[in-house]
Protein backbone atom coordinates (compact mmCIF):
# COMPACT_ATOMS: atom_id res chain seq x y z
CA UNK A 1 0.00 0.00 0.00
CA UNK A 2 1.61 3.35 -1.18
CA UNK A 3 1.96 6.08 1.63
CA UNK A 4 1.70 9.86 -0.15
CA UNK A 5 5.11 11.97 1.18
CA UNK A 6 4.09 14.10 3.31
CA UNK A 7 5.55 17.99 2.51
CA UNK A 8 6.79 20.77 4.61
CA UNK A 9 4.42 23.49 6.11
CA UNK A 10 5.43 26.93 4.04
CA UNK A 11 6.12 29.42 6.26
CA UNK A 12 3.78 32.29 5.91
CA UNK A 13 2.55 35.30 7.36
CA UNK A 14 -0.76 36.87 8.10
CA UNK A 15 -1.88 38.61 4.86
CA UNK A 16 -3.29 42.17 5.29
CA UNK A 17 -3.33 44.84 2.55
CA UNK A 18 -2.26 42.52 -0.04
CA UNK A 19 1.06 41.71 1.48
CA UNK A 20 2.78 39.22 4.08
CA UNK A 21 3.02 41.03 7.32
CA UNK A 22 4.68 39.73 10.91
CA UNK A 23 2.15 39.81 13.21
CA UNK A 24 3.07 42.95 15.50
CA UNK A 25 3.73 41.32 18.61
CA UNK A 26 5.97 38.46 15.87
CA UNK A 27 3.94 35.64 17.90
CA UNK A 28 3.49 32.02 16.52
CA UNK A 29 1.82 28.85 17.03
CA UNK A 30 3.15 25.03 16.50
CA UNK A 31 1.18 23.22 13.47
CA UNK A 32 1.37 19.48 14.94
CA UNK A 33 0.02 16.87 12.79
CA UNK A 34 -2.15 14.59 13.95
CA UNK A 35 -1.03 11.43 12.80
CA UNK A 36 2.24 12.00 13.61
CA UNK A 37 2.14 14.09 17.13
CA UNK A 38 5.12 15.89 15.73
CA UNK A 39 5.51 19.61 15.05
CA UNK A 40 5.15 19.84 11.41
CA UNK A 41 5.76 23.93 11.34
CA UNK A 42 4.26 27.03 12.44
CA UNK A 43 1.29 29.86 11.90
CA UNK A 44 1.12 33.82 12.28
CA UNK A 45 -1.27 34.60 15.51
CA UNK A 46 -2.54 37.61 15.11
CA UNK A 47 -3.70 39.85 18.11
CA UNK A 48 -5.84 42.65 18.77
CA UNK A 49 -3.12 45.41 16.93
CA UNK A 50 -2.97 43.15 13.82
CA UNK A 51 -6.96 43.25 13.46
CA UNK A 52 -7.31 46.78 13.64
CA UNK A 53 -4.62 47.17 11.13
CA UNK A 54 -6.79 44.72 9.10
CA UNK A 55 -9.87 46.17 9.13
CA UNK A 56 -8.76 49.27 7.88
CA UNK A 57 -6.80 47.55 4.97
CA UNK A 58 -10.17 46.18 4.44
CA UNK A 59 -12.27 49.61 5.04
CA UNK A 60 -9.98 51.40 2.70
CA UNK A 61 -10.64 48.77 -0.25
CA UNK A 62 -14.27 49.20 0.18
CA UNK A 63 -14.41 52.67 -0.33
CA UNK A 64 -10.84 52.87 -2.71
CA UNK A 65 -11.88 55.68 -5.71
CA UNK A 66 -15.37 55.92 -4.40
CA UNK A 67 -15.83 52.23 -4.47
CA UNK A 68 -15.43 52.00 -7.93
CA UNK A 69 -12.17 50.07 -7.68
CA UNK A 70 -14.29 47.18 -6.04
CA UNK A 71 -17.09 47.34 -4.22
CA UNK A 72 -19.46 49.54 -6.66
CA UNK A 73 -17.24 47.75 -9.44
CA UNK A 74 -19.15 45.15 -11.68
CA UNK A 75 -19.66 42.15 -10.72
CA UNK A 76 -18.51 40.75 -13.94
CA UNK A 77 -15.20 42.56 -12.62
CA UNK A 78 -14.48 40.62 -9.67
CA UNK A 79 -16.00 37.39 -10.99
CA UNK A 80 -12.52 37.97 -12.92
CA UNK A 81 -10.75 36.97 -9.52
CA UNK A 82 -13.01 34.65 -8.25
CA UNK A 83 -12.42 32.70 -11.56
CA UNK A 84 -8.26 33.20 -11.58
CA UNK A 85 -8.83 32.16 -8.11
CA UNK A 86 -10.35 29.29 -8.76
CA UNK A 87 -7.73 28.35 -11.43
CA UNK A 88 -4.91 28.67 -8.45
CA UNK A 89 -6.58 26.24 -6.56
CA UNK A 90 -6.72 23.45 -9.20
CA UNK A 91 -3.05 24.46 -10.48
CA UNK A 92 -2.10 23.66 -6.58
CA UNK A 93 -4.47 20.81 -5.86
CA UNK A 94 -2.51 18.17 -4.86
CA UNK A 95 -0.48 20.11 -2.77
CA UNK A 96 -2.60 21.99 -1.03
CA UNK A 97 -4.85 18.68 -0.18
CA UNK A 98 -1.58 16.91 1.29
CA UNK A 99 -1.41 20.11 3.41
CA UNK A 100 -5.08 20.17 4.32
CA UNK A 101 -4.57 16.42 5.55
CA UNK A 102 -0.90 17.02 7.31
CA UNK A 103 -3.05 19.64 9.49
CA UNK A 104 -6.39 18.35 10.20
CA UNK A 105 -5.82 14.04 9.89
CA UNK A 106 -8.47 14.14 7.36
CA UNK A 107 -8.26 10.97 4.61
CA UNK A 108 -6.37 12.79 1.51
CA UNK A 109 -9.14 11.85 -1.09
CA UNK A 110 -11.38 13.67 1.24
CA UNK A 111 -8.85 16.44 1.00
CA UNK A 112 -8.77 16.23 -2.46
CA UNK A 113 -12.42 16.40 -3.09
CA UNK A 114 -12.23 19.42 -0.84
CA UNK A 115 -10.17 21.61 -3.16
CA UNK A 116 -12.16 20.77 -6.01
CA UNK A 117 -15.07 21.59 -3.98
CA UNK A 118 -13.41 25.48 -3.13
CA UNK A 119 -12.71 25.81 -6.61
CA UNK A 120 -15.93 24.75 -7.66
CA UNK A 121 -17.06 27.17 -4.96
CA UNK A 122 -15.23 30.12 -6.01
CA UNK A 123 -16.48 29.11 -9.59
CA UNK A 124 -20.02 28.80 -9.04
CA UNK A 125 -19.73 32.68 -6.86
CA UNK A 126 -18.01 34.12 -10.08
CA UNK A 127 -21.25 33.04 -12.04
CA UNK A 128 -23.64 34.61 -9.37
CA UNK A 129 -21.57 37.56 -9.50
CA UNK A 130 -22.75 38.55 -12.70
CA UNK A 131 -25.80 37.70 -12.69
CA UNK A 132 -25.87 40.28 -9.63
CA UNK A 133 -25.38 42.97 -12.33
CA UNK A 134 -28.37 42.35 -14.26
CA UNK A 135 -30.52 41.90 -11.23
CA UNK A 136 -29.65 45.51 -9.91
CA UNK A 137 -32.51 47.82 -10.21
CA UNK A 138 -35.18 45.71 -10.22
CA UNK A 139 -38.45 47.31 -10.30
CA UNK A 140 -40.88 47.25 -7.60
CA UNK A 141 -44.53 47.83 -8.79
CA UNK A 142 -46.16 50.35 -6.52
CA UNK A 143 -50.14 51.03 -6.08
CA UNK A 144 -50.15 54.73 -7.90
CA UNK A 145 -48.81 56.07 -11.17
CA UNK A 146 -46.96 59.01 -8.65
CA UNK A 147 -43.93 57.28 -7.89
CA UNK A 148 -41.84 54.59 -9.09
CA UNK A 149 -39.39 52.49 -7.37
CA UNK A 150 -36.52 50.05 -7.64
CA UNK A 151 -34.18 48.28 -5.58
CA UNK A 152 -30.49 48.28 -5.53
CA UNK A 153 -28.88 45.44 -4.26
CA UNK A 154 -25.32 46.51 -2.50
CA UNK A 155 -22.36 45.23 -0.66
CA UNK A 156 -22.74 44.93 3.42
CA UNK A 157 -19.19 46.76 3.41
CA UNK A 158 -16.31 45.20 5.60
CA UNK A 159 -17.44 41.45 7.19
CA UNK A 160 -15.46 39.37 9.43
CA UNK A 161 -15.13 35.35 7.89
CA UNK A 162 -14.14 33.27 11.33
CA UNK A 163 -14.37 29.24 10.29
CA UNK A 164 -13.59 26.40 11.97
CA UNK A 165 -11.21 23.37 11.54
CA UNK A 166 -13.07 20.64 9.88
CA UNK A 167 -12.86 21.71 6.63
CA UNK A 168 -10.30 24.74 7.06
CA UNK A 169 -10.20 25.91 2.88
CA UNK A 170 -13.96 24.70 2.24
CA UNK A 171 -15.28 26.84 5.28
CA UNK A 172 -13.37 29.38 3.92
CA UNK A 173 -14.89 29.46 0.49
CA UNK A 174 -18.25 29.03 1.43
CA UNK A 175 -17.51 32.52 2.95
CA UNK A 176 -15.17 34.30 0.96
CA UNK A 177 -16.40 33.37 -2.19
CA UNK A 178 -20.00 35.23 -1.85
CA UNK A 179 -18.22 37.34 0.13
CA UNK A 180 -16.23 39.19 -2.88
CA UNK A 181 -18.69 38.11 -4.91
CA UNK A 182 -21.22 40.54 -3.43
CA UNK A 183 -18.70 43.48 -3.51
CA UNK A 184 -17.91 43.41 0.33
CA UNK A 185 -14.03 43.33 1.23
CA UNK A 186 -12.74 40.88 4.09
CA UNK A 187 -10.91 39.52 7.14
CA UNK A 188 -10.97 35.70 7.35
CA UNK A 189 -10.31 34.46 10.59
CA UNK A 190 -9.06 30.63 10.17
CA UNK A 191 -9.05 28.52 13.24
CA UNK A 192 -5.93 28.23 15.07
CA UNK A 193 -6.14 24.57 15.04
CA UNK A 194 -5.92 24.31 11.06
CA UNK A 195 -4.67 27.39 8.96
CA UNK A 196 -2.41 26.39 6.30
CA UNK A 197 -4.44 25.91 3.53
CA UNK A 198 -6.11 29.59 4.46
CA UNK A 199 -2.73 31.17 4.16
CA UNK A 200 -1.79 29.34 1.26
CA UNK A 201 -5.26 30.87 -0.04
CA UNK A 202 -3.37 34.27 1.01
CA UNK A 203 -0.40 33.72 -1.77
CA UNK A 204 -3.04 32.83 -4.34
CA UNK A 205 -4.45 36.05 -3.92
CA UNK A 206 -1.10 38.06 -4.49
CA UNK A 207 -0.17 35.77 -7.46
CA UNK A 208 -3.84 36.57 -9.16
CA UNK A 209 -3.28 40.04 -7.97
CA UNK A 210 -6.61 40.81 -6.03
CA UNK A 211 -6.32 44.64 -5.00
CA UNK A 212 -4.60 45.36 -1.78
CA UNK A 213 -7.54 44.75 1.18
CA UNK A 214 -9.97 42.86 -0.55
CA UNK A 215 -9.17 39.85 1.46
CA UNK A 216 -6.93 40.35 4.64
CA UNK A 217 -6.19 36.89 6.05
CA UNK A 218 -5.64 36.76 9.89
CA UNK A 219 -4.57 33.27 11.47
CA UNK A 220 -4.54 33.34 15.32
CA UNK A 221 -6.59 32.47 18.74
CA UNK A 222 -9.75 32.62 19.20
CA UNK A 223 -9.87 34.95 21.96
CA UNK A 224 -7.53 37.16 20.65
CA UNK A 225 -7.70 37.11 16.96
CA UNK A 226 -11.17 36.30 16.57
CA UNK A 227 -13.07 37.96 19.14
CA UNK A 228 -11.65 41.50 18.44
CA UNK A 229 -12.73 41.37 14.88
CA UNK A 230 -16.13 40.17 16.28
CA UNK A 231 -16.63 43.73 18.08
CA UNK A 232 -15.11 45.93 16.27
CA UNK A 233 -16.66 48.92 15.29
CA UNK A 234 -15.86 49.01 11.59
CA UNK A 235 -16.92 45.30 11.06
CA UNK A 236 -19.75 45.63 9.30
CA UNK A 237 -21.41 41.80 9.73
CA UNK A 238 -19.45 38.82 10.87
CA UNK A 239 -20.40 35.25 9.48
CA UNK A 240 -19.70 32.48 11.51
CA UNK A 241 -18.69 28.75 11.53
CA UNK A 242 -17.80 27.28 14.64
CA UNK A 243 -19.19 25.29 18.22
CA UNK A 244 -22.48 26.73 19.44
CA UNK A 245 -21.14 27.72 22.88
CA UNK A 246 -18.64 30.60 20.27
CA UNK A 247 -21.25 31.37 18.11
CA UNK A 248 -23.49 32.84 21.62
CA UNK A 249 -20.02 35.17 22.06
CA UNK A 250 -20.25 36.07 18.61
CA UNK A 251 -23.61 37.29 18.51
CA UNK A 252 -23.78 39.06 21.63
CA UNK A 253 -20.22 40.35 20.71
CA UNK A 254 -22.45 42.12 17.34
CA UNK A 255 -25.20 42.51 19.40
CA UNK A 256 -24.21 45.71 20.82
CA UNK A 257 -23.72 47.28 17.47
CA UNK A 258 -27.23 45.48 15.85
CA UNK A 259 -24.33 43.86 13.34
CA UNK A 260 -25.98 41.03 11.22
CA UNK A 261 -24.55 37.83 12.05
CA UNK A 262 -24.90 34.46 10.13
CA UNK A 263 -23.91 31.52 12.16
CA UNK A 264 -23.29 27.56 11.18
CA UNK A 265 -23.36 26.12 14.47
CA UNK A 266 -22.87 22.73 16.26
CA UNK A 267 -25.58 19.75 15.89
CA UNK A 268 -26.54 16.02 16.50
CA UNK A 269 -28.29 15.14 13.55
CA UNK A 270 -30.80 12.32 13.31
CA UNK A 271 -30.97 9.55 10.77
CA UNK A 272 -34.05 7.27 10.66
CA UNK A 273 -34.44 3.78 9.18
CA UNK A 274 -37.47 2.36 8.66
CA UNK A 275 -38.22 -1.57 8.25
CA UNK A 276 -38.78 -1.13 4.07
CA UNK A 277 -35.15 0.28 3.64
CA UNK A 278 -32.24 -1.52 1.43
CA UNK A 279 -30.16 -2.63 5.06
CA UNK A 280 -26.93 -2.35 2.91
CA UNK A 281 -27.77 1.10 1.73
CA UNK A 282 -28.79 2.14 5.06
CA UNK A 283 -25.98 0.82 6.85
CA UNK A 284 -23.95 2.62 4.00
CA UNK A 285 -25.38 6.04 4.50
CA UNK A 286 -25.03 5.65 8.50
CA UNK A 287 -21.05 5.43 8.27
CA UNK A 288 -21.01 7.71 5.39
CA UNK A 289 -23.11 10.25 7.53
CA UNK A 290 -21.12 9.44 10.70
CA UNK A 291 -17.90 8.92 9.96
CA UNK A 292 -16.84 11.14 6.79
CA UNK A 293 -14.00 13.76 7.96
CA UNK A 294 -13.16 11.02 11.09
CA UNK A 295 -16.51 11.89 12.26
CA UNK A 296 -15.88 15.79 12.75
CA UNK A 297 -19.25 17.13 10.75
CA UNK A 298 -21.60 19.63 11.94
CA UNK A 299 -24.22 17.27 10.26
CA UNK A 300 -23.31 14.52 11.32
CA UNK A 301 -26.45 11.75 11.16
CA UNK A 302 -24.65 10.43 15.15
CA UNK A 303 -28.00 9.57 16.34
CA UNK A 304 -29.26 6.67 14.53
CA UNK A 305 -32.98 5.62 14.86
CA UNK A 306 -33.96 1.81 13.34
CA UNK A 307 -36.83 0.74 13.51
CA UNK A 308 -36.99 -1.98 15.88
CA UNK A 309 -38.47 -4.84 13.85
CA UNK A 310 -34.44 -4.58 11.73
CA UNK A 311 -33.16 -3.34 14.12
CA UNK A 312 -30.59 -6.56 14.77
CA UNK A 313 -30.06 -7.53 11.34
CA UNK A 314 -29.08 -3.53 10.98
CA UNK A 315 -27.22 -3.73 13.54
CA UNK A 316 -24.90 -6.67 12.00
CA UNK A 317 -24.60 -5.47 8.42
CA UNK A 318 -23.64 -1.99 10.24
CA UNK A 319 -21.00 -3.93 11.97
CA UNK A 320 -19.56 -5.46 9.20
CA UNK A 321 -19.61 -2.27 7.21
CA UNK A 322 -17.92 -0.43 10.18
CA UNK A 323 -15.19 -3.25 10.31
CA UNK A 324 -14.49 -2.81 6.27
CA UNK A 325 -13.23 1.06 7.22
CA UNK A 326 -9.74 1.38 6.65
CA UNK A 327 -8.25 3.11 9.82
CA UNK A 328 -4.73 4.33 8.75
CA UNK A 329 -2.41 7.21 8.18
CA UNK A 330 -4.47 9.99 7.01
CA UNK A 331 -1.64 10.07 3.71
CA UNK A 332 -1.85 6.27 2.98
CA UNK A 333 -3.51 5.19 -0.32
CA UNK A 334 -7.32 4.36 0.69
CA UNK A 335 -7.87 5.89 3.84
CA UNK A 336 -11.48 6.69 5.06
CA UNK A 337 -10.31 7.45 8.75
CA UNK A 338 -7.51 8.79 9.95
CA UNK A 339 -7.03 11.00 13.49
CA UNK A 340 -9.24 13.52 15.60
CA UNK A 341 -7.54 17.22 14.88
CA UNK A 342 -5.91 17.34 17.67
CA UNK A 343 -5.01 15.97 21.34
CA UNK A 344 -7.53 18.61 23.31
CA UNK A 345 -10.19 17.30 20.35
CA UNK A 346 -9.29 13.50 21.37
CA UNK A 347 -9.25 13.83 24.48
CA UNK A 348 -12.77 15.46 23.99
CA UNK A 349 -13.96 12.28 22.44
CA UNK A 350 -12.61 9.79 24.69
CA UNK A 351 -14.26 11.60 27.62
CA UNK A 352 -17.97 11.32 26.01
CA UNK A 353 -17.29 7.30 25.06
CA UNK A 354 -16.33 6.91 28.83
CA UNK A 355 -19.29 8.97 30.16
CA UNK A 356 -21.79 7.23 28.12
CA UNK A 357 -20.36 4.15 29.79
CA UNK A 358 -20.86 5.43 33.06
CA UNK A 359 -24.33 6.39 32.23
CA UNK A 360 -25.03 2.58 31.57
CA UNK A 361 -24.31 2.90 27.88
CA UNK A 362 -23.39 -0.27 25.77
CA UNK A 363 -19.91 0.35 23.53
CA UNK A 364 -20.72 -2.23 20.72
CA UNK A 365 -18.03 -1.96 18.55
CA UNK A 366 -14.93 0.97 18.39
CA UNK A 367 -14.26 2.90 21.56
CA UNK A 368 -10.77 2.72 21.87
CA UNK A 369 -7.51 3.75 19.83
CA UNK A 370 -6.62 1.33 17.38
CA UNK A 371 -4.70 -1.01 18.18
CA UNK A 372 -2.26 -1.28 15.30
CA UNK A 373 -1.40 3.18 15.12
CA UNK A 374 1.30 3.27 17.89
CA UNK A 375 0.79 7.19 17.09
CA UNK A 376 -1.68 9.89 16.35
CA UNK A 377 -4.82 11.12 18.01
CA UNK A 378 -6.99 8.27 16.30
CA UNK A 379 -10.32 6.56 17.84
CA UNK A 380 -11.90 3.43 16.01
CA UNK A 381 -15.48 4.27 14.77
CA UNK A 382 -17.49 3.93 17.08
CA UNK A 383 -20.90 2.30 18.08
CA UNK A 384 -22.92 2.63 20.90
CA UNK A 385 -26.24 1.26 21.58
CA UNK A 386 -28.61 1.23 25.37
CA UNK A 387 -28.97 4.56 25.03
CA UNK A 388 -31.73 6.74 26.61
CA UNK A 389 -32.15 10.35 25.82
CA UNK A 390 -31.52 11.89 28.86
CA UNK A 391 -27.53 10.62 28.55
CA UNK A 392 -24.84 12.85 27.55
CA UNK A 393 -23.65 11.07 24.39
CA UNK A 394 -27.52 11.28 23.04
CA UNK A 395 -27.92 14.77 23.87
CA UNK A 396 -24.64 16.80 22.87
CA UNK A 397 -21.81 16.97 20.20
CA UNK A 398 -19.57 14.47 20.21
CA UNK A 399 -17.60 15.64 17.07
CA UNK A 400 -15.53 12.59 16.66
CA UNK A 401 -16.31 9.46 15.20
CA UNK A 402 -19.33 8.23 17.71
CA UNK A 403 -22.80 6.85 16.26
CA UNK A 404 -25.19 6.55 19.41
CA UNK A 405 -28.59 3.97 18.04
CA UNK A 406 -32.24 3.61 19.37
CA UNK A 407 -34.95 1.44 18.33
CA UNK A 408 -38.30 3.31 17.75
CA UNK A 409 -41.67 1.95 16.74
CA UNK A 410 -43.69 3.78 15.12
CA UNK A 411 -43.50 6.88 12.76
CA UNK A 412 -44.69 9.14 15.09
CA UNK A 413 -42.29 7.62 17.78
CA UNK A 414 -39.32 8.38 15.29
CA UNK A 415 -40.33 11.61 14.48
CA UNK A 416 -40.62 12.89 17.97
CA UNK A 417 -37.18 11.26 19.30
CA UNK A 418 -35.63 12.73 15.93
CA UNK A 419 -37.25 16.64 17.04
CA UNK A 420 -36.02 15.94 20.24
CA UNK A 421 -32.86 17.93 20.50
CA UNK A 422 -31.81 21.64 20.80
CA UNK A 423 -30.19 21.84 17.52
CA UNK A 424 -31.47 21.13 14.07
CA UNK A 425 -28.93 21.01 11.59
CA UNK A 426 -29.37 18.21 9.51
CA UNK A 427 -31.79 15.07 9.31
CA UNK A 428 -31.55 12.09 7.17
CA UNK A 429 -34.40 8.90 6.41
CA UNK A 430 -34.12 5.95 4.68
CA UNK A 431 -37.28 4.15 3.45
CA UNK A 432 -38.65 3.21 0.20
CA UNK A 433 -41.70 4.40 0.54
CA UNK A 434 -41.67 8.32 -0.59
CA UNK A 435 -44.82 9.32 0.34
CA UNK A 436 -43.16 8.70 4.29
CA UNK A 437 -40.12 10.18 3.34
CA UNK A 438 -41.80 13.12 2.12
CA UNK A 439 -44.00 13.24 5.11
CA UNK A 440 -41.20 13.27 7.65
CA UNK A 441 -39.51 16.16 4.92
CA UNK A 442 -42.07 17.88 6.60
CA UNK A 443 -41.90 16.77 10.16
CA UNK A 444 -38.21 17.07 10.85
CA UNK A 445 -36.78 20.06 12.20
CA UNK A 446 -33.54 20.70 10.50
CA UNK A 447 -32.31 23.03 7.99
CA UNK A 448 -31.34 20.07 5.56
CA UNK A 449 -33.07 16.71 5.27
CA UNK A 450 -31.61 14.04 3.63
CA UNK A 451 -33.72 11.22 1.47
CA UNK A 452 -32.04 7.74 1.15
CA UNK A 453 -28.60 9.65 2.04
CA UNK A 454 -26.94 11.41 4.13
CA UNK A 455 -24.24 14.61 3.76
CA UNK A 456 -24.07 15.01 0.08
CA UNK A 457 -23.75 18.90 -0.24
CA UNK A 458 -23.82 20.99 -3.31
CA UNK A 459 -22.77 24.79 -3.84
CA UNK A 460 -26.30 25.18 -5.36
CA UNK A 461 -28.33 24.51 -2.48
CA UNK A 462 -28.82 26.50 0.77
CA UNK A 463 -26.96 24.85 3.41
CA UNK A 464 -27.87 26.07 7.76
CA UNK A 465 -29.76 24.81 10.41
CA UNK A 466 -32.67 25.75 12.73
CA UNK A 467 -32.90 26.00 16.50
CA UNK A 468 -29.38 25.98 18.09
CA UNK A 469 -27.96 24.79 15.22
CA UNK A 470 -27.55 28.73 13.57
CA UNK A 471 -29.15 31.66 11.44
CA UNK A 472 -28.87 32.56 8.04
CA UNK A 473 -28.36 30.06 4.70
CA UNK A 474 -25.05 29.68 3.22
CA UNK A 475 -24.23 28.46 -0.43
CA UNK A 476 -26.58 28.86 -3.64
CA UNK A 477 -28.08 32.29 -4.14
CA UNK A 478 -28.30 32.81 -0.10
CA UNK A 479 -25.20 32.76 0.41
CA UNK A 480 -24.79 35.89 -1.85
CA UNK A 481 -28.06 37.80 0.21
CA UNK A 482 -25.87 37.37 3.54
CA UNK A 483 -23.31 39.83 2.36
CA UNK A 484 -26.05 42.37 0.14
CA UNK A 485 -28.11 45.22 2.03
CA UNK A 486 -31.29 45.66 -0.01
CA UNK A 487 -31.65 49.69 -0.74
CA UNK A 488 -35.45 50.57 -1.62
CA UNK A 489 -34.93 53.94 -4.28
CA UNK A 490 -38.46 55.61 -4.56
CA UNK A 491 -38.87 58.29 -6.93
CA UNK A 492 -41.95 61.41 -7.04
CA UNK A 493 -42.48 61.06 -10.74
CA UNK A 494 -44.79 64.19 -10.66
CA UNK A 495 -42.02 66.61 -9.12
CA UNK A 496 -43.51 69.85 -11.19
CA UNK A 497 -46.77 68.89 -9.01
CA UNK A 498 -47.03 69.58 -5.59
CA UNK A 499 -48.34 66.33 -3.34
CA UNK A 500 -50.54 68.55 -1.28
CA UNK A 501 -50.47 67.02 2.44
CA UNK A 502 -49.61 70.28 3.52
CA UNK A 503 -51.35 73.42 2.01
CA UNK A 504 -49.12 75.46 -0.28
CA UNK A 505 -48.56 78.44 1.12
CA UNK A 506 -50.60 81.69 -0.07
CA UNK A 507 -48.47 83.07 -3.19
CA UNK A 508 -46.91 86.58 -2.37
P1 LIG B 1 -14.95 26.89 17.67
O1 LIG B 1 -16.23 27.54 18.03
O2 LIG B 1 -14.05 26.47 18.75
O3 LIG B 1 -14.08 27.87 16.75
C1 LIG B 1 -14.57 28.38 15.52
C2 LIG B 1 -13.81 29.65 15.19
O4 LIG B 1 -14.14 30.65 16.14
C3 LIG B 1 -12.29 29.51 15.25
O5 LIG B 1 -11.72 30.26 14.20
C4 LIG B 1 -11.95 30.10 16.59
O6 LIG B 1 -10.62 30.59 16.68
C5 LIG B 1 -12.94 31.24 16.66
N1 LIG B 1 -13.24 31.76 18.01
C6 LIG B 1 -13.09 31.13 19.21
N2 LIG B 1 -13.47 31.95 20.21
C7 LIG B 1 -13.90 33.10 19.65
C8 LIG B 1 -14.45 34.30 20.16
N3 LIG B 1 -14.62 34.49 21.46
N4 LIG B 1 -14.81 35.25 19.28
C9 LIG B 1 -14.65 35.08 17.94
N5 LIG B 1 -14.13 33.96 17.41
C10 LIG B 1 -13.75 32.98 18.24
O7 LIG B 1 -15.33 25.70 16.70
P2 LIG B 1 -14.34 24.60 16.09
O8 LIG B 1 -13.96 23.69 17.20
O9 LIG B 1 -13.28 25.26 15.29
O10 LIG B 1 -15.29 23.85 15.07
C11 LIG B 1 -16.13 22.83 15.44
C12 LIG B 1 -17.54 23.33 15.55
O11 LIG B 1 -17.93 23.94 14.33
C13 LIG B 1 -18.53 22.21 15.79
O12 LIG B 1 -19.45 22.58 16.79
C14 LIG B 1 -19.23 22.07 14.45
O13 LIG B 1 -20.53 21.55 14.54
C15 LIG B 1 -19.21 23.47 13.95
N6 LIG B 1 -19.35 23.51 12.48
C16 LIG B 1 -20.54 23.90 11.95
C17 LIG B 1 -20.72 23.90 10.57
C18 LIG B 1 -22.05 24.28 9.95
O14 LIG B 1 -22.10 24.43 8.74
N7 LIG B 1 -23.10 24.45 10.71
C19 LIG B 1 -19.65 23.53 9.73
C20 LIG B 1 -18.45 23.16 10.30
C21 LIG B 1 -18.31 23.16 11.69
Amino acid sequence: MSTEMAIPIPSRQLFIDGESREPVLRKRIPVINPATEETAGDIPAATVEDVEIAVDAARRAFFRNKGKDWATASGAFRAKFLRAIAAKILERKSELAKLETIDTGKPLDESVSDMDGVADCFKYYAELAESLDAKQSAAVSLPTDSFKCHVLKEPIGVVALITPWNYPLLMAAWKVAPALAAGCTAILKPSELASVTCLELAEVCKEIALPPGVLNILSGIGSEAGAPLASHPHVDKIAFTGSTATGIKVMTAAAQMIKPVSLELGGKSPMLVFEDADLDRAAEWAIFGCFLTNGQICSATSRLLVHESVAARFLEKLIDWTKSIKISDPMEEGCRLGPIVSEGQYEKVMNYISTAKEEGATVLYGGVCPQHLKKGFFVEPTIITDVSTSMQIWREEVFGPVLCIKVFTSEEEGIELANDTCYGLGAAVISKDLERCNRLTTALQAGVVWVNCSQPCFNQAPWGGNKRSGIGRELGEWGLENYLSIKQVTEYICSDKPYGWFASPPKQ
